[in-house]
Formats: structure tokens, C-alpha cells, sequence
């Protein structure tokens, strides 16, 4: 039922499901495709069924089975008669990778990886129910759901430079805290500053290949360099967020009147209480997973201190993969305002949006990939082709093929570090078990996901990045 409209371009009609007010789009080559379970397919006709829809429910190359939205998703909404959902963010709200760059070498670093990657693990809380070195008053928590990493900024951790280089400058607008459960509060605060656990990582990498030197010394990047790569998001808060509004959601489905497949997509029309209260709860847990990212590059760039003295680690950039915003695209030809959901897939804006920090603007934003913690991440560049066909997004990484249980079954954790090690990589971990639903096999082939991209013209490849050391949650 999928057809082939192009290279890499699968088109799900609208009558593969009834319901469906505009075809599914697959961003995809034939062998990924291959390896994309059926659900997934259902989840893309699924999400096209949803009112005020715009153009195609989009997959992106490293898609995989979701709540309600496929992972890898990307969903815009009009304003006018279009919903918001919390199933096209996903439970971990504002997800994201942040890039930070040393002036180091990999000669320099690789001989101290093994205590580095051990200070690290030490310094920066990791693990399923880790709490944080930093305590936070409750309404110094408010503070950062409101303001973001500007806030962490403000009590000293980093600086300006990092605010320009987050997307959204680090803070969603709109923000409202007086959506934020109590309960949602007590899970945050304790794990303000900790990384989380299984997928999230910090990485110790250096750059493999420079795929386009100009843009790459844009960046600040360059061949041999090492870089620090972090993918965190909003711990508990996120979570407990997304539970409370999905049950305010799931009444709003009724009381609005509208007809779902999945009751996983929940949803409620935007401008309605319903859908303004999740958005403004939204956005309060997105501020905090970007407060958490720039607390957790701050305590990295002091174990870097420890070890290296006055190293510079500026950061490259840092983007959001599981998050709801308004922007403008064209559609038809008029600018509109649209909800543009991107779970798992992250935006891809080229130079001719002013959304791209000033000293980036020729080039366009820099989009962090990571792999696995034994394969390689890229670092690619929006291109403003990705707006004709994705709204501006790209893929978040490789995705997923091999479930967690079923990774435990298959690996063993002692095994996937011996292997690690052979390879010259370091890695640690809270417990054994998340090595094993990690091992760099359950996810798809890194460069795979990325020349899909790279081919299509939605972002465009600037560097490789290979693991040295790793910090497991
Ligand atoms: P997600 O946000 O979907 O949990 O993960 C994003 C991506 O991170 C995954 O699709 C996978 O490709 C990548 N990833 C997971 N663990 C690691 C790791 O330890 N190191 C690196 N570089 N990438 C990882
Ligand atoms: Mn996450
Ligand atoms: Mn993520």
C-alpha cells in the first residue's frame, strides 16, 4: 500500500485508512524501510485521521513505535481548527542532544579517557531514580520552568554564548508552572542536574571526518578535535506532566467530539483551556530539560577543567526532538501559523530563517545525531529544502529496531563492555542491564539514517563523531 513517489519518498494514500485527511509521507530508503515494524506504519495513517492536519503525517528515516505518534514523527497542526496532542511530544519533553567543542585533540585525551569517563560518571548523577547534587527551592524550580537555560545561566552556570546557541535561545515562550502538578514538582526537583537513565548518555567523541570544511569551521569544528556530547531531557517532571494532561486530554477527546483510532493520540482543539493548559505545562518541562542540559554541560566543562586546566568547550549547539512549537511555513502558498509537533525528529531550518543563531545564519543550524555508544554521531546542517518537505525537520538518531526486552534476552552487559573496550571505547553504566538494551545493535545503522537525510537535502552532513568514552544513565 506504500508507494514509491521518489528516491527515498514513500507515500501512504488516503484511503489506506479511512479517517485519513491527508496521505502519511515516509522519509526513507528501501533497506531502513525494511526494518520499520507494521505498527509504526499504522501509527503514520493514524496521525493523518487527526483534525487540522497539514500536508502529510511525516516518518522520518530512524522511525519506530511510539505512544500514539511514531517516534520519528513529525505532525503540523493549523492554528484554525487543528489540535495539539501529547503523544507527538512523547513522555521525555524536550529531549535533546547538546554539543559542546574543546580545543583538545584526541591524541590529548584518549590516554585519560578511562578517569575522565569516570569522573564524569561520578560528577553528573545518572541512573533511573538519580537525584541531583543541586537543590533547588520550589520556587526556584517555578523560576526555571519559566525561563529555562537562562535561568541556570543566571545562577552560574555557563554563559550567554550557550543561550545563543540553544534552540529557542533555550526557553519556550509560554511556559505556565500553574500547570505543573505537585506531584510533577516532587519528581522534578530532586533531579534537577541528572542525566536519566538507558538511552541518555554524555559522550567523550572526537571528530572522525569533515564531510564540508567550511560549514564545520563555522561550527568551530575540525578533524582529530575532541567534543562532548549530551542527550538528556526533563527526568521525571516531563514524564509526570505528560500523565497528568494525557488523563485531562482523554476527557477532552469526548467532550470535543472527536473520533480517534488510538486513544493514544488524545488530544484537544487548540485555543481550547484543555489544549492551552498542556501546552503551557509543555513548555514549562521543556524549560526545564534545557536548564537541565546547561547545569549538566556546566559540571562537565569542570571535570574537563580538573584534568585539561583552562580548556575552552564553547557549545556548538543544542536541539530539542521531543517538543511542540508555533512556527510559520508556507502552505499553499500563504504563511500560516502551525503547531508543529517533532517527536523523535528534529528541526532542520536553513539559512533562510531568522530562527538560526546570527553566527550561523548563512549556513543553517546545526543538527546533533547521535548513533550508539559503539558506532558513530553527526553533526549535520538545516537546509532550507527541508521546509518544501518536512516543515523545517530531519531525523534524531538512529531509532530503535530491537526492543529492550528483547536486547536483555540477546546481550549480555559484561559482554557489551568487554567489546566496547576492545574497541578502545570506555564505557559505564548504573547497572549492567542498560548496556545491554544498548549495545550499539538494537539501533539501525547511524550513517544509514543519515545519508537518507543528507540525500533528500534536509540537512546536510558536516562531521562524523566517534565515541570514546561513555557515560551510561
Ligand atoms: P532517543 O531520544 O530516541 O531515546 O535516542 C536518540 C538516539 O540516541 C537513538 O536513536 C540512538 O541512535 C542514540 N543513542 C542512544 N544511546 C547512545 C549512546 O550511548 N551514544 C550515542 N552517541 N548515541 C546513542
Ligand atoms: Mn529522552
Ligand atoms: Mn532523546
Amino acid at each position: 500500500m506504500l508507494n514509491k513517489i521518489d528516491e527515498n519518498i514513500y507515500e501512504l494514500p488516503i484511503g489506506y485508512k479511512e479517517g485519513m485527511r491527508v496521505p502519511g509521507r515516509l522519509f526513507i530508503s528501501e533497506s531502513l524501510l525494511e526494518m520499520v515494524e507494521p505498527g509504526t506504519i499504522e501509527q503514520v495513517a493514524n496521525v493523518a485521521t487527526l483534525p487540522g492536519i497539514v500536508k502529510y503525517s511525516m516518518a522520518m528515516p530512524d522511525a519506530h513505535l511510539g505512544y500514539g505518534f511514531p517516534i520519528g514523527g513529525v505532525a503540523a497542526f493549523r492554528e484554525d481548527g487543528g489540535v495539539i496532542s501529547p503523544g507527538g511530544v512523547g513522555f521525555d519533553i524536550n529531549c535533546g542532544v547538546r554539543l559542546l567543542r574543546t580545543d583538545l585533540t584526541v591524541e590529548e585525551v584518549r590516554p585519560v579517557i578511562s578517569d575522565l569517563i569516570e569522573a564524569l560518571f561520578k560528577e553528573i548523577p545518572s541512573g533511573v531514580g538519580a537525584t541531583s547534587r543541586l537543590h533547588v527551592s520550589d520556587s526556584e524550580l517555578t523560576e526555571a520552568f519559566i525561563a529555562g537555560a537562562r535561568w541556570a545561566v543566571e545562577e552560574g552556570y555557563g554563559t550567554e554564548g550557550d543561550l545563543e546557541h540553544c534552540e529557542e535561545n533555550g526557553c519556550l515562550k509560554g511556559a505556565d508552572p500553574s500547570q505543573v502538578s505537585t506531584k510533577a514538582r516532587k519528581r522534578g526537583r530532586p533531579q534537577f542536574g541528572t542525566l536519566g537513565s538507558g538511552n541518555h548518555f554524555l559522550e567523550v567523541q572526537y571528530v572522525g571526518e569533515v564531510y564540508d570544511e567550511r560549514i564545520a569551521r563555522r561550527f568551530g569544528l575540525f578533524k582529530g578535535q575532541v567534543t562532548v556530547m549530551i542527550h538528556c531531557g526533563s527526568r521525571g517532571a516531563g514524564h509526570q506532566i505528560c500523565t497528568d494532561h494525557l488523563e485531562v486530554l482523554a476527557k477532552a477527546v469526548r467532550k470535543y467530539n472527536i473520533d480517534l483510532p488510538d486513544k493514544q493520540l488524545a488530544c484537544a482543539p487548540i485555543g481550547t483551556p484543555e489544549a492551552t493548559n498542556y501546552f503551557g505545562a509543555m513548555a514549562a518541562a521543556a524549560n526545564y530539560a534545557w536548564a537541565n542540559r546547561q547545569i549538566i554541560a556546566h559540571w562537565t566543562r569542570e571535570v574537563f577543567a580538573k584534568y585539561f586546566g583552562d580548556v575552552e568547550m564553547p557549545l556548538v549547539y543544542d536541539v530539542a526532538h521531543n517538543v511542540a512549537k508555533i512556527e510559520e511555513h508556507m502552505v499553499d502558498g500563504r504563511l500560516e501559523r502551525l503547531y508543529v509537533h517533532r517527536k523523535g525528529a528534529t528541526r532542520s531550518f536553513g539559512p533562510s530563517r531568522r530562527e538560526v543563531p546570527q553566527d550561523y545564519r548563512d549556513v543553517g543550524q546545526p543538527l546533533l545525531i547521535p548513533g550508539s555508544m559503539g558506532t558513530p554521531s553527526y553533526v549535520l546542517c538545516g537546509q532550507d529544502r527541508a521546509l518544501e518537505l518536512t516543515f523545517g525537520s530531519a531525523c534524531h538518531g538512529s531509532g530503535r529496531i530491537m526492543s529492550r526486552s528483547q536486547a536483555k534476552k540477546t546481550y549480555r552487559g559484561s559482554e557489551v563492555k568487554a567489546s566496547l573496550q576492545r574497541e578502545g571505547i570506555k564505557v559505564m553504566a548504573t547497572e549492567s542491564a542498560v548496556l545491554a538494551e544498548e549495545a550499539p545493535e538494537v539501533y539501525k545503522p547511524s550513517h544509514e539514517v543519515v545519508e537518507v537525510v543528507h540525500a533528500l537535502g534536509l540537512a546536510k552532513k558536516v562531521a562524523k563523531t566517534i565515541p570514546l568514552g561513555v557515560s551510561k544513565g
